[in-house]
């Protein structure tokens, strides 16, 4: 459905440069373009080499009217390889982004609307960025346009977030010192944050759990969420029976501008065909096709798939006492082993257990996950409760078993295992008798089945509001007309 005969607006987005962030505003990209916007999506160089690389010597660099640019990340080259496949530091990151983004951003959009004034593309109308990506807010008031922010996490971690000020300034945060990490001290209720009652501070985002009142996550993120209220509308990849108390929160608080539920991103995408744009993609690292036919061989419901996603790494221990809990449950599995998953280098998984699980299992670095979750072959997900995951996961009706790393996945977990009872947490140490008896209870136990009843409830609960007339589905259109549409 487009909107304009003529002249398209023009939407320039700017993910944060890691691929959980990167997915999310890539969707709301191809929800917009499919709405008649025409799309620039900046990447970072960094990133844009390699979404090149896995895209293979036939990369396509885009649609006429959904074009790559890139502006530079600030950073030195990584060390020794200059096609390294990996994300970047992120604290790193963040003090760069806030330092050295906004005059090459100011260059590129000067850029686009100069080739506007020769045609090759509508002049910029609106800018669309994640929400912890504020650099936009100021060119955007400089040029006068709408800044839409995305949050690229739930609405309960991104309004955590917003409170990281309060708990500052009531002095439970920085810890006193490093014992507060296990005395309990995080155990209590996390109660300066409407629409989050039964949350603990343990299961707020993590980057609070410093004793540093200097620390650069800390600091980055109550610094960038201060200037989300300047922004002209947030729009979420979630929906409201999912967190309707913190929707409601967040939209109640006088400080934040607008905002909108318009997801689950990919069962809104489904609602218009998009073959087009699907040639596009988002992912940084090749993906491995061959696991889908390896799915298709397989009973339906009987794989687990464990995925930890773009950035979570562990110790060769603790891979070891995942792989072994995996054989011994006697499940099919297809595991998902980034190169650089495992703390200090790979590991090399015994012969006895290639052996034990040969028949049963697959191995591969990284996958077309919605795809894979899709499959009707998978009955269970082993994951770490990164948000992109979860919702995919609900999409696809699958529940879960949850191993949180960090950043917003202690909070997705909570929201998991006690208020939606679709995930059972796996202790961060686990050992593989514990791996096992999860593994078992997900894929044939009673709480797997009632786990696997509750998800597919809110997957239809998901498909009603992303269908025409549906809540989300209205919303997209409103913050196209609301706000990217809007002259300031
Ligand atoms: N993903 C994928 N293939 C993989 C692993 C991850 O396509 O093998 C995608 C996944 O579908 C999701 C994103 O990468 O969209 C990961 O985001 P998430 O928020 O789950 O976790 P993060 O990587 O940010 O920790």
């Amino acid at each position: 459905m487009s909107y304009f005969a003529e002249r398209k607006p023009h939407a320039v987005f700017t993910p944060y440069p890691l691929q959980g962030h990167i997915n999310p505003l890539f969707k709301l990209a191809e929800l917009l373009h499919l709405r008649g916007f025409h799309v620039t999506f900046v990447h970072t160089d960094y990133n844009h080499k390699r979404y090149l690389k896995s895209r293979g010597p036939n990369a396509l660099q885009g649609l006429p009217d959904f074009r790559f640019e890139t502006i530079p990340d600030g950073l030195p080259p990584l060390d020794a390889d200059a096609d390294a496949d990996v994300s970047q530091h992120i604290p790193s990151l963040c003090d760069s982004i806030r330092k050295n983004f906004l005059q090459p951003f100011r260059d590129l959009l000067a850029r686009l609307n100069h080739s506007a004034t020769t045609g090759l593309n509508p002049p910029v109308t609106c800018l669309v960025s994640d929400c912890f990506v504020t650099f936009p807010i100021q060119a955007a008031q400089e040029l006068g346009l709408p800044v839409l922010l995305l949050s690229p996490l739930s609405a309960g971690a991104f309004w955590s977030f917003m409170h990281y000020r309060t708990l500052v300034e009531r002095g439970t945060v920085p810890l006193k010192d490093e014992s507060d990490l296990t005395n309990g001290y995080l155990d209590a209720k996390a109660d300066c944050i409407p629409g989050l009652t039964n949350f603990r501070l343990k299961d707020l985002p993590d980057f609070m759990r410093t004793t540093d009142p200097n620390d650069v996550m800390l600091n980055f993120f109550i610094e960038e969420t201060d200037k989300i209220p300047s922004a002209s509308a947030v729009v979420f990849n979630t929906f409201d029976e999912l967190e309707r108390d913190a929707i409601n929160a967040i939209s109640s608080s006088f400080k934040l501008p607008s905002v909108y539920t318009i997801g689950p991103f990919p069962l809104l995408l489904n609602q218009t065909p998009h073959q087009h744009l699907e040639s596009l993609g988002s992912s940084l690292w090749k993906e491995n096709t061959e696991c889908l036919d390896w799915l298709e061989s397989k009973e339906p419901g009987s794989v687990v798939y464990v995925n930890f996603g773009s950035i979570t790494v562990m110790s060769a221990d603790q891979l070891l006492e995942f792989a072994w809990g995996l054989a011994n449950s006697k499940k099919p599995f297809l595991w998902i082993i980034r190169p650089d998953l495992v703390i200090g280098g790979s590991v090399i998984l015994s012969s006895e257990f290639v052996n034990e699980t040969r028949d049963r299992s697959l191995i591969a670095s990284w996958c077309p996950q919605e795809k894979v979750l899709n499959h009707p072959s998978v009955g269970g997900f082993l994951t770490h409760c990164g948000w992109n995951s979860t919702t995919e996961s609900v999409c696809a009706g699958v529940p879960m078993l949850c191993w949180p790393f960090f950043a917003d996945q202690p909070t997705n977990c909570r929201y998991m295992c006690h208020e939606w009872e679709i995930g059972i947490e796996v202790d961060s140490n686990a050992k593989r008798e514990e791996v096992e008896k999860l593994v078992n209870e997900l894929m044939a136990g009673e709480k797997g089945k009632k786990m696997r009843e509750r998800t597919m409830e809110l997957k239809k609960k998901a498909e009603e509001v992303t269908r025409p007339g549906g809540c989300s589905y209205i919303n997209l259109d409103k913050v196209i007309k609301e706000v990217l549409l809007k002259q300031t």
